[in-house]
C-alpha cells in the first residue's frame, strides 16, 4: 500500500512548519526525511502519524483517505528518540502493552511478545525493567513494541540519535534488515546524512518546511539539484566563477572544461566538486582543469587524508581534497595544482 501525501500545510501561529509538502512513499520502501534541525521533519512525521492535524492537504494510504482518521485507527508503529518505555513494566509487558489495549486475548499476546522479543534478539531480557537495560536494548524494545500489532507503516523519529556510535551503527543494520525482511514501509527522520545514506532507499531532503529534493542516496550525492542539497549530503567544494562569458566558465583565469555543461544553465555562477574527485599535481599550472593552490592544512583520518588548499582565485574559502590510501601527502605551505576532471564538475 503506497502512501500518498498531497499539499500538506502546517502552521503554528505565524510559523509555517510545513509549506505545501507533496510526497509519494512506495510500499515496502525505507524513506528518510533528512534536514537540519527545525526544518519540519518531526512535524511531517507527526502529521502522518495523526498526532498533529494539518491545516491543509491530504494523506492517503493504499487509496484510503486518512486525513480524518484518528491516530489509533491508523495502525502505524511509532518510535521516538527517547525510548518512552513504561519504566515500571518489564520488557515483555512493554512489548505487549499495545496488544492489551487492542484487547488481544492473553495467549495470543504471549506468543506475539515472544516472537517480537526474538526478532530484536532480547528474548532473555523479557523480565527486565527499562532501567536495567542499555539504551540500545531499550530502543530495540521500543521497536518490538511498535512492530507487535503488525503496523501498516513504521514511523521512526531519530531513533538512534541518543545512542553511542558503535550501538548506533549496529542498530542501523538491524533496523534495515528487519524492515526488508518484513517488507514494511518505513519512514525515519534523521539529521544525520551518513545515517540516511546508509539506510534509505529514498531520501527526502527538507529545508525550511519544504522539500528540496527527493532521490536515492546515490542520485542525491552524484547529482544534487541545489547548493543546499550538495552541501548537506557529503561535502561539496564551491568554486565561484569569474565574471566572464558564462558559457565558457573560468576560475581565477583558468578555463574549466565541464562535461554536460550544455545540459545545464549557461549562466552558471558557481561550480561544485566533491573532495574525493580532485587529485594533486606537482605542476602548479598549465595542465587542463588545474588550479594553482597552496596547502593550508592536512588532517589524517586513517582511511583518508583530508587536505585543505587555498586557491589563488578564492583565498577566503579553502578547497578540500580527500586522498584515499597511502598516496604521497603534501606538506603545509607547499604549492601544487588541483586537478579537477571535467566530469566531476557540477553546475
Ligand atoms: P525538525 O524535526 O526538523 O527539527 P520540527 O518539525 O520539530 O523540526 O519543527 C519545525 C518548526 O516548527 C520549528 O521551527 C519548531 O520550532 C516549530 N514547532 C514544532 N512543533 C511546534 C509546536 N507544537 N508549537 C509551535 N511550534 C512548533
Ligand atoms: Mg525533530
Amino acid at each position: 500500500m503506497d502512501l500518498s501525501i498531497r499539499n500538506l500545510v502546517k502552521r503554528f501561529d505565524r510559523l509555517t512548519a510545513l509549506d505545501n509538502v507533496t510526497l509519494d512513499v512506495a510500499h515496502g520502501s525505507f524513506v528518510c526525511f533528512l534536514g537540519p534541525s527545525g526544518c519540519g521533519k518531526t512535524t511531517l512525521l507527526r502529521v502522518i502519524a495523526g498526532l498533529e492535524d494539518a491545516n491543509e492537504g491530504t494523506i492517503q494510504l493504499g487509496g484510503e483517505d486518512l486525513t480524518a482518521v484518528p491516530t489509533r485507527a491508523r495502525n502505524f508503529g511509532v518510535v521516538f528518540q527517547s525510548y518512552s518505555l513504561f519504566p515500571n513494566m518489564s520488557a515483555a509487558r512493554n512489548v505487549g502493552y499495545g496488544l492489551e489495549c487492542r484487547r488481544w486475548d492473553k495467549a495470543k499476546i504471549g506468543a506475539r511478545v515472544d516472537e517480537m522479543l526474538d526478532l530484536v534478539h532480547l528474548a532473555d531480557h523479557r523480565t527486565k525493567l527499562p532501567a536495567q537495560m542499555s539504551g540500545g536494548q531499550q530502543q530495540r524494545i521500543a521497536l518490538a513494541r511498535a512492530l507487535a500489532p503488525d503496523p501498516s507503516l513504521l514511523l521512526l523519529d531519530e531513533p538512534l540519535s541518543a545512542l553511542d556510535a558503535k550501538v548506533r551503527e549496529d542498530l542501523r543494520v538491524e533496523i534495515r534488515s528487519l524492515q526488508q525482511r518484513l517488507n514494511l514501509t518505513t519512514i525515519m527522520v534523521t539529521h544525520d546524512q551518513e545515517e540516511a545514506l546508509a539506510m534509505a532507499d529514498v531520501i527526502v531532503v527538507m529545508n525550511k518546511g519544504a522539500i528540496e529534493q527527493i532521490g536515492s542516496p546515490r542520485a542525491l550525492y552524484a547529482d544534487p539539484k541545489t547548493a543546499f542539497v550538495a552541501d548537506f549530503i557529503g561535502r561539496m567544494n564551491i568554486l565561484r566563477l569569474d565574471e566572464s562569458d558564462r558559457g565558457n566558465p573560468s576560475f581565477g583565469g583558468v578555463a574549466l572544461k565541464v562535461a554536460n555543461i550544455e545540459n545545464a544553465a549557461n549562466d552558471a555562477r558557481a561550480l561544485g566538486v566533491r573532495p574525493e574527485m580532485i587529485s594533486l599535481s606537482d605542476a602548479e599550472a598549465g595542465g587542463e582543469n588545474t588550479l594553482p593552490a597552496t596547502v593550508s592544512g592536512i588532517t589524517y583520518l586513517g582511511n583518508i587524508t583530508r587536505i585543505e588548499a587555498v586557491s589563488d582565485a578564492q583565498p577566503d574559502t579553502p578547497i578540500t581534497v580527500e586522498l584515499h590510501g597511502a598516496s604521497a601527502v603534501p606538506k603545509p605551505g607547499e604549492r601544487l595544482g588541483l586537478v579537477i576532471p571535467a566530469e566531476a564538475l557540477r553546475v
